[in-house]
């Protein structure tokens, strides 16, 4: 053992006594040609730390500037999760801002004022960032919102909270019931609470968080009159996305979701300006300028077995490893579905405001069986499943149809949806009805 190790010691040295021309070549940035690279995240693009820097600034500014439904001088609210991305983007952004805001520089403001929003989901992780949040603002001197998730129970998208109609999921038999009633007696954190712990699936969990998150942004964009909301999405996560959304039942609304800029509220712009930007790039960028960012959440093997999202996460990310173009291929590639506006309902979904592709909960019904009688037959009756789809799935995206069935009730035991989703329902029902 001990000469083997000797012998290994000695080609190790020997390495280091190699002539010049043999050891591993400088390679210059590609951009500015004169000094040696920093970076090489996308393997075949090595550049300097200012190269780098001012790469990132203009794919930043490129994607805004290609934001067509954005007007001029408007208020924009930056969703900060805290997360790597959103928390490099929203540095991008202020600079930007400035930059613009700056008349020596010669440029032509294009926002009026830039805010932060935080959406604080403590009640469901049960740890609180919102300190943090405000100590990685503070510097900026711009509006931090912040709002916990469970104020999705009291908002209304409609401006017309009077009724207070809310949509109870019930076990009644052992049939899942959804019924509209009046009620106004709702705890917002115990009906948050109750919800998400009556599905019992991580990944069912985070499509209602997903959804929810982004309808309660929406919201805040909205009644604090910011007419764009700036999500950290990088390139990096919408491929993920296009993985996962998929998986979920999400698919037909992909154009949507993953789109550079979409509404899914009245008079609210969603734009993603870091879409063209890898997740490791906004990694990069945290660091050159020593930003403090929140943590990723680390999950051992049996809990990234639970999530959709982090098995996405890891085969884009696996595949990234071997083949660096993954993510703009998987990015370029969804980029170009286009929706066919005449297989999709005229009205979006009352949970997550996403397109809904027609007869969905028919479509559901047809490739759901109720028990499986004999193994050999596939020719099915669905009968009994079509007699079972549950009122108000109509009303409600496929993605939506499956978050809805994971709610696993006791007999007799009650949650509930959001306020909002009755209301848009109802209005649904009643523009039918006249
Ligand atoms: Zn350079
Ligand atoms: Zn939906």
């Amino acid at each position: 053992m001990d000469s083997n190790k000797k012998i290994n010691c000695r080609s190790d040295s020997s390495s280091e006594d190699l002539p010049a021309e043999k050891k591993k070549k400088i390679i210059n940035c590609l951009k500015c040609k004169a000094k040696p690279h920093n970076v090489n995240i996308r393997k075949n693009y090595p550049l300097c730390k200012e190269c780098f820097l001012s790469f990132m600034q203009h794919k930043f500014r490129t994607n805004i500037g290609q934001a067509k439904k954005v007007k001029k001088g408007v208020n924009v609210l930056i969703a900060l999760s805290g997360g790597n991305c959103s928390r490099a983007l929203l540095d991008i952004f202020y600079k930007y801002h400035k930059g613009a805001e700056n008349p020596k520089s010669g440029k032509i403001q294009r926002f009026k004022d830039i805010a932060v929003a935080y959406i604080d989901d403590s009640i469901i992780t049960g740890e609180s960032h919102v300190q943090k949040i405000k100590e990685i603002v503070t510097p900026y001197d711009i509006p931090l919102l912040i709002r916990p998730i469970e104020d999705i129970f009291s908002i209304s998208l409609d401006d017309n909270n009077d009724n207070y109609k809310i949509i109870t999921v019930k076990n009644k038999d052992g049939k899942k019931e959804l019924e509209i009633s009046q009620n106004t007696n709702i705890d917002n954190k115990t009906a948050m609470k109750e919800l998400y712990e009556s599905i019992p699936l991580l990944a069912d969990k985070e499509c209602l968080i997903n959804n929810i998150r982004l309808v309660l942004l929406n919201y805040m964009a909205k009644i604090s009159k910011y007419p764009v909301l700036c999500l950290g999405d990088s390139s990096t996560k919408v491929a993920i996305d296009v993985i996962s959304n998929t998986c979920k039942g999400r698919g037909s609304s992909l154009p949507e979701d993953i789109a550079s800029e979409t509404e899914l509220l009245k008079d609210v712009v969603i734009i993603k300006p870091g879409k063209t930007l890898l997740k490791e790039e906004f990694i990069q960028y945290n660091e050159y300028f020593d930003l403090d960012y929140i943590p990723e959440k680390q999950y051992n093997s049996s809990e990234i077995a639970k999530s959709i999202d982090l098995i996405s996460a890891g085969f884009i990310s696996d595949l990234q490893e071997n083949f660096p173009s993954t993510v703009t291929t998987v990015v370029s590639t969804a980029n170009k579905i286009t929706v066919e506006e005449e297989n999709y309902s005229s009205y979006h979904c009352s949970l997550c405001l996403c397109p809904i592709r027609k007869d969905s909960e028919k479509w559901l019904a047809s490739n759901s069986i109720t028990e499986v009688k004999d193994r050999t037959d596939y020719n099915y009756d669905h009968t009994e499943v079509y007699k079972n789809i549950p009122k108000y799935y109509q009303y409600l995206c496929f993605n939506c149809h499956i978050l809805i069935d994971s709610i696993n009730l006791q007999e007799n035991q009650t949650v509930y949806l959001p306020y909002y989703v009755a209301e848009k329902i109802n209005k649904y029902i009643s523009a039918s009805s006249s």
